[in-house]
């Protein structure tokens, strides 16, 4: 379709969620749009995500929904104003795609799949004129770097280097985590290079190791702990609660729970240098009936089958008494129902950023204007997980970065309209 800007041309580097709604952003304008990825083929931690069911954003009303990022939530806040969980349902729609409100508020495409969504929208993209250049990894600047209105990129490709001139480029990076998917932060120093500040980026939605015995790890690594809850006090001393379930793994615990208080559990090992949080084991009981059941006589039955019989606790929860509480402690009944509502866990680091399901730190919203635009380096936007937010897994992380890409790249649309408006346009 003609438009004012069809003489423009920009780059997307990097083809996830973010990269290619900045491309659909920029198509619909007319403007001439070239997506480079390093990989085969684009979207890779997206199908990735959609493993065992696409669930792409959530029902949550604004409020509760816009609190998931944190102490980032007042600049994710405009992003979802523009393009938020609404929005992209009724572009799901458009594209061919129906979603549904699961019942923990959860929303998925009703086919749950992730490929044939994207399948779908390449194909949109490539009919509006978008083109895919893959196994083009981006390497930096060219010389002519510091010339205002134009973007030497310098890419490695399987024939050598190539370069290509653009009026303004989109950033679409990604994280650190799951590397082999594409997203291996080799753009951290090239930023850094160009004084573009960067918040040192680390895991986030992941695990964390407590140093297991080699028992407990042989015996129960993998086993599932449900229901349990929660408690942790974070840096701000605010005290975080939450139900759910976690896993035990060979070198500590992950899972949704404590996905979902990854957060609060990083910063206070960054702060201290470990982190304690306390398992409540039987959620579902309160302190006082516990005490009542743990410490009612038990005749000549074991404490173990003590316990199976009088409050279900078992298999690996009773795992895990063993594990963490001395002999003494274990025999001491009232001490033990106490432990039993408020077993306290140590953690000592997180898992690798590379194992994380996503990545908390990036290039901070400070250093960019309400477009995305890097202050620095006038026509280059970011969008996407390599921007400095975070929130938990449950449809916030695509949200978002579908949200930054739709106002990266139709701020890279404003830009251009400016630079045309001065004649600054090839
Ligand atoms: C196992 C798993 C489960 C997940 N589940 C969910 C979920 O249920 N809900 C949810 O909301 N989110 C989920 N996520 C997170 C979500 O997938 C990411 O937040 C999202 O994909 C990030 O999008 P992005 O476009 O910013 O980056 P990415 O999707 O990482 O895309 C970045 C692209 O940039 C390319 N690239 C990187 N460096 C270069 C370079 N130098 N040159 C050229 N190209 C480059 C990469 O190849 C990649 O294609 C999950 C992630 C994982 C790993």
């Amino acid at each position: 379709m003609p438009s004012s800007l069809d003489s423009a041309r920009v780059a997307v580097i990097g083809g996830g969620p973010a990269g290619l709604m900045a491309a659909e952003a920029l198509a619909r304008q007319g403007v001439q749009v070239d997506v480079y990825d390093a990989m085969p083929s684009v979207g890779r931690k997206f199908l990735m995500a959609g493993k065992g069911g696409m669930n792409i954003t959530h029902s949550e009303a604004r409020e509760p929904f816009l609190d998931r990022y944190g102490a980032r939530r007042e600049w994710i806040a405009p992003l979802l104003d523009v393009f938020g969980p609404d929005t992209l349902r009724a572009w799901l729609q458009d594209l061919g795609v129906d979603t549904f409100v699961g019942s923990s508020g959860r929303v998925f495409p009703t086919d749950m799949k992730a490929a044939p969504m994207l399948r779908a929208w390449l194909h949109r993209l490539r009919e509006t004129g978008v083109r895919f250049h893959m196994r083009h990894k981006w390497r930096g600047w060219g010389l002519d770097a510091d010339a205002a209105a134009a973007h030497t990129l310098r890419f490695e490709t399987p024939d050598g280097e190539h370069t290509v001139s653009r009026d303004a480029v989109v950033f679409a990076l990604g994280g650190a985590s799951w590397p082999r998917l594409g997203s291996d932060a080799a753009w951290v120093p090239l930023m850094a290079a160009r004084q573009v500040p960067v918040t040192p980026l680390r895991p986030a939605n992941c695990g964390f190791d407590a140093d297991w015995s080699v028992y407990l790890r042989e015996r129960f690594a993998g086993q599932p702990i449900k229901p349990v809850a929660i408690a942790l006090t974070d840096v701000d001393d605010k005290v975080h609660n939450r139900q759910g379930e976690i896993l035990l793994t060979e070198t500590g615990l992950e899972g949704s729970l404590i996905y979902a208080m990854s957060a609060a559990i990083r910063e206070r090992i960054l702060a201290d240098g470990e982190a304690t949080i306390a398992l409540d084991l039987v959620p579902g009981l309160t302190l006082e009936r516990v005490v009542a059941e743990v410490t009612r006589p038990r005749g000549s039955r074991s404490m173990a089958s003590h316990l199976h019989g009088r409050i279900g606790i078992g298999g690996a929860k009773l795992a895990l008494l063993h594990e963490i509480l001395s002999k003494e402690a274990f025999a001491d009944a009232p001490g033990l129902a106490h432990a039993i509502k408020a077993l306290p866990v140590r953690f000592t680091r997180a898992r690798p950023i590379a194992e994380a399901i996503s990545t908390a730190g990036g290039i901070p919203f400070e250093a960019l204007d309400a477009h995305l635009m890097i202050e620095r380096l006038p026509g280059a936007f970011c969008a996407g997980e390599m921007l400095d937010w975070e929130a938990p897994t449950g449809g916030y992380l695509l949200t978002a970065c579908f949200a930054s890409g739709w106002v990266a790249g139709t701020g890279a649309a404003v830009y251009l309209k400016a630079l045309k408006a001065r004649g600054a346009l090839s």
